[in-house]
């Protein structure tokens, strides 16, 4: 009576065996002619305004996700193993580049094993291709602890900055995914319009203040100060990176006394207490900015919000006096 038991088990796993790629070759019939309209980019951007920008252009044919939160200092973003695992099903990395992720970032690209977004690899974007950096350092010294050591690498803070790199990762994207490239074309033209329109808004509101100093924890402001006439080279660190010193302190308050400076600004990562021990001595007030969307609030995921509350932020601050 063993017989008929095996035979039968046996034609029950042939079933089973037929069965599954009838199922496969059933679900690609289904799914065959939507499937590559459904497949979105995959895109990592290492900070959130990077990431805003790449969703501003790919719309509806990406997905995006960022490694740092907003409320994370670039330099020093806390590497997580859930890091890796985005990176490992990534079409495109966006990173800002100039050394800005130089702490951070290639032990989490090499551990993601990922050739799409590989040193080299057309889905690995660098924003600061194409931009004109700032404070370029004769003689770069990374050993003092400068973090800044290949120039500036805060240039998205000038929206026309931004503009130049939502047209990199526009041609970026078109190369990954060419289906799409139209419509990156034209997310992209909308970007621009609505980015133009409000420059002229910024412009406007912080035209009474020119020639305005105004003092920085760190040099995130320069390339925002130059687009809009202010004056931004006085910061509360000692240097980029390293955190105040009282001597310091002491001489950016003398300054701020000498020449009137009467605002400084803060981010969500910085230390406020600092900020408020110099206002206090040298008669500020304090504004709260950010440079990633959702850094404050009102400003998740959209890059012209974020530099519309601080644009708005610093005329108030500007203002009061
Ligand atoms: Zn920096």
């Amino acid at each position: 009576m063993e017989k008929p038991m095996e035979s039968t088990r046996s034609h029950d796993r042939l079933r089973a065996g037929a069965a599954f790629p009838a199922l496969a070759l059933l679900l690609s019939a289904l799914l065959g002619s939507a499937a590559p309209a459904l497949a979105k980019l995959n895109v990592v951007a290492t900070t959130p305004e990077l990431g805003a920008l790449a969703a501003a252009v790919g719309g509806d044919k990406v997905a995006v996700l960022n490694l740092a939160k907003p409320t994370e200092d670039p330099h020093f973003v806390d590497a997580r193993p859930t890091h890796i695992v985005t990176l490992n099903r990534a079409d495109a990395l966006i990173e800002g580049g100039a050394e800005l992720e130089l702490g951070w970032l290639p032990p989490l690209v090499e551990g993601a094993r990922n050739t799409k977004v590989a040193p080299g690899a057309p889905g690995r974007i660098a924003a600061s291709e194409g931009i004109q950096l700032v404070d370029i350092p004769a003689v770069a010294d990374r050993s003092r602890g400068d973090i800044h050591a290949a120039g500036n690498p805060h240039f998205m803070m000038d929206p026309l900055n931004a503009r130049i790199v939502a047209a990199h990762i526009a041609d970026s994207f078109c190369k990954i995914d060419a289906g799409s490239c139209a419509a990156f074309r034209s997310n992209l033209a909308a970007f621009e319009g609505r980015l133009d329109a409000k420059m002229k808004e910024w412009t406007a509101a912080l035209a009474p203040y020119k020639g305005a100093s105004i003092v920085t924890y760190h040099a995130t402001w320069r390339y925002f100060a130059a687009r809009f006439d202010l004056k931004s080279d006085i910061y509360l660190e000692s240097k980029p990176g390293i955190p105040p010193s009282p001597p310091h302190l002491a001489e950016v308050i003398g300054k701020m006394k000498a020449d009137g400076i009467k605002l400084i600004l803060i981010e969500p990562y910085q230390s406020r207490k600092v900020a408020e021990t110099v206002a206090e001595h040298a008669g500020a007030a304090i504004a709260s900015v950010a440079q990633f969307p959702g850094g404050l609030p009102g400003t998740d995921g959209d890059y012209l919000a974020l530099i519309d509350a601080d644009v708005k932020g610093i005329a108030a601050g500007l203002g009061r006096h």
